[in-house]
């Protein structure tokens, strides 16, 4: 629903708090605005600040841009009364937001009473009221027969248990499911989800513990709230939705796909729809071709060659054989045929040789050892492992992550998404807040970083060189792009972020990596994700020496993380669903640099255009042509 002047909202709980900017961020808007609050004087106050904001948008009109109405949430009459004044004021209903809510503060197993003055009243409030205030909006809604949108709060301790107030997340957790169980409204035009916010400063989290505040790292900015409301009220894919706002991760939903898939079964409509067609006469030839390294050198155009191998059927059964569409390039092929991944095991590397070259491929299965009972012929599938540089793939089936289809976009998901989203969540511990540097941000991985960044609420700051770039790091939403070839990052840095980065995502290395060291604020974190300004010198890679490292980071408390997303293989699929999610809702876009490279023969030049600086975004090789599809550009 586009949030635009004209609608119609009404807010319980309106008077302080969330409720309160949440009005004050609809009058904004020119929404009109009803208050339904218990406490008259501040309701009042809020209607005044409200009404100045929403009559910019509108003249002349015969009734009041905003009203408040006194009403106890938890007297039904008073409630109907509430709704029913909106709606012959407004002509119907658009929003509703249930944030009437009070804390629980008594000992319920100490108490003598009948609990309708403390525990007892904390339940009528906080979710006996949610429920009854849900039905009366669903069904002036429904009346008025146009779309509507309902949001509840709940909290993070509708998610995980609040231990100094257990009434109180037994109400928020009652919100949530209730919530989440009435996705089915959809259909009816009205979408009803529930924003679970960690503590944000108002007056009912004041009276919290100070202690737990602190161990969910301090409050959370009020904007951030009013953002996931607003959120959930335009993105018309949201029903049934629980957005949970924490300071260390942002926005997220909740349960995450791969927590949801463990308690359904798929539905057969959904699992069709994620099969392509894989025409009938898909043959399995008797042989195919692949990638191999033959020499050891970070040139990968003469460690390389195609070479044709057997395709021994059958499989083993546990294996599966998958056929490749298309396959990832990445910065580090060349560290791959240097040998430098299996350098350090005592084994003499050149004894390993040929070495199947490529991290990661999407395909289709074409064939399924006899032991292999959760996969199908013709399902869409992903791998990360070496060997996505050939027609066929054969591996156990634990190498196998299930994709909807086997595109570019997914392909570039994999290494470069992943190692983005595991990265500053792991290696960063990104919060919100922040201000985030990337470097080589128009990069395969660099794209994801920048937007995974802005998404979590930071300020992110990126570099690249070239117009093109730049060009593509506005359109993700990065606040200020650097392209080193027309500005110095170093004199842009201290100008305009004295205080310096908070998280710095680096896959540069060299001269960059000192710029980003020493643009690093006090407390910041420093990841190294690859260096590769220095993977191709004249004599490969040399490592380099940081005199002084120790003192710069003890002098200021800063870290820097080394980050390899191999290490993290246990949360492959996981981070996996969250991209993908993010991706189909629309929040994450995936640049695919337009060059095309056709079969095997052009893996080499892939590889070389990458490290030429002048990709943007992905790049691809597309090992078969039939399947293909127009590779996306933004
Ligand atoms: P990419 O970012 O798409 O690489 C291309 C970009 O890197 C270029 O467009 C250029 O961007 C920059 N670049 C290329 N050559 C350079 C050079 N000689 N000097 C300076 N900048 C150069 O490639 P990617 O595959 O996504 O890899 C990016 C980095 O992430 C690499 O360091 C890679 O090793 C690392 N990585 C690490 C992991 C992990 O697990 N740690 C996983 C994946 C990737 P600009 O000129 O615009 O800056």
């Amino acid at each position: 629903m586009e949030l635009k002047p004209g609608l119609s909202a009404l807010v319980t709980g309106g008077a302080s708090g969330i409720g309160k900017a949440l009005c004050l961020a609809l009058a904004k808007k020119g929404v009109f605005v009803t208050i339904v609050d218990s406490s008259e004087e501040r309701g009042k106050e809020v209607a005044g600040l409200a009404e100045k904001e929403c009559a910019e948008f509108h003249s002349g009109l015969k009734f009041p841009v905003v009203m408040f109405i006194r009403s106890d949430v938890t007297n039904t009459g008073e409630l109907k009364a509430a709704f029913e004044k909106h709606c012959t004021t407004y002509g119907g209903l658009d929003i509703c937001i249930n944030s009437a809510g009070i804390g629980d503060y008594v000992q319920f197993h100490n108490d003598q009473t009948d609990g309708s003055k403390s525990w007892r009243h904390v339940v009528n409030v906080n979710l006996v009221a949610v429920i009854d205030s849900t039905r009366l909006a669903i069904q002036a809604m429904q009346t008025a027969q146009k779309p509507g949108v309902i949001i509840n709060l709940g909290s993070a301790s509708g998610l995980y248990p609040m231990f100094t107030g257990p009434i109180y997340s037994a109400t928020k957790g009652g919100v949530v499911m209730f919530t989440r169980s009435l996705a089915r409204f959809k259909r009816q035009g009205i979408r009803i989800n529930v924003l679970c916010p960690e503590f944000v400063q108002t007056d009912l989290a004041e009276k919290a513990a100070a202690s737990s505040i602190a161990r969910f790292g301090g409050y959370l900015p009020m904007k951030l709230v009013v953002e996931g409301a607003f959120e959930l009220i335009r993105d018309e894919s949201k029903a049934g939705s629980c957005l949970w706002i924490t300071n260390r991760r942002g926005m997220e939903y909740w349960p995450t796909p791969a927590e949801e898939a463990k308690y359904l079964l798929r539905s057969s409509k959904a699992r069709k729809k994620s099969l392509v067609t894989v025409p009938m006469d898909l043959q399995i030839p008797h042989s195919f071709e692949k990638v191999v390294v033959h020499t050891l050198s970070h040139n990968f155009r003469s460690a390389t060659r195609i070479v044709r191998t057997e395709l021994r059927l059958p499989l083993k059964p546990d294996h599966v054989l998958l056929k490749v569409i298309y396959a990832g390039v990445n910065a580090s092929d060349v560290n791959f045929s240097s040998g430098r991944y299996f350098s350090g095991n005592g084994k003499d590397i050149t004894s390993l040789l040929p070495l199947d070259s490529g991290f990661e491929a999407v395909g289709v299965i074409a064939a399924l050892g006899d032991g292999v009972r959760n996969l199908k012929i013709g399902v869409p599938a992903a791998i990360m492992t070496f060997g996505g540089y050939a027609e066929f793939v054969m591996v156990p089936t634990k190498h196998i992550l299930p994709v909807e289809k086997p595109d570019p976009e997914v392909l570039a998901m994999l290494t470069s998404g992943l190692t983005a989203s595991i990265a500053l969540e792991k290696a960063a511990q990104m919060e919100s807040g922040k201000v985030v540097l990337v470097t080589a941000a128009a990069g395969a991985t660099g794209q994801f970083a920048v937007q995974l960044a802005k998404l979590a609420g930071n300020t992110v700051v990126a570099t690249c060189g070239g117009y093109e770039k730049a060009k593509l790091l506005k359109d993700l939403g990065v606040d200020r792009v650097i392209d080193y070839k027309v500005e110095d990052i170093k004199a842009v840095l201290k100008e305009e972020f004295p205080k310096g980065a908070d998280i710095v995502y680096e896959s540069v290395g060299g001269e960059m990596f000192d710029i980003c060291l020493n643009a690093l604020a006090v407390y910041g974190r420093l990841v190294v994700i690859g260096m590769i300004s220095q993977y191709q010198g004249e004599h490969g890679w040399k490592p380099r020496n940081y005199p002084g490292i120790c003192e710069k980071l003890l002098a200021k408390s800063q870290t820097v993380a080394g980050f390899f997303l191999i290490q993290y293989a246990h949360l492959w699929q996981e981070h996996l669903d969250r991209l993908v999610n993010l991706f189909s809702s629309g929040k994450l876009k995936v640049a695919i640099d337009p060059k095309q490279f056709v079969g095997l023969h052009s893996v080499a030049d892939a590889v070389e255009y990458l490290h030429s600086g002048k990709s943007a975004g992905k790049v691809v090789v597309c090992v078969d042509p039939t399947y293909a599809k127009q590779p996306a550009k933004l």
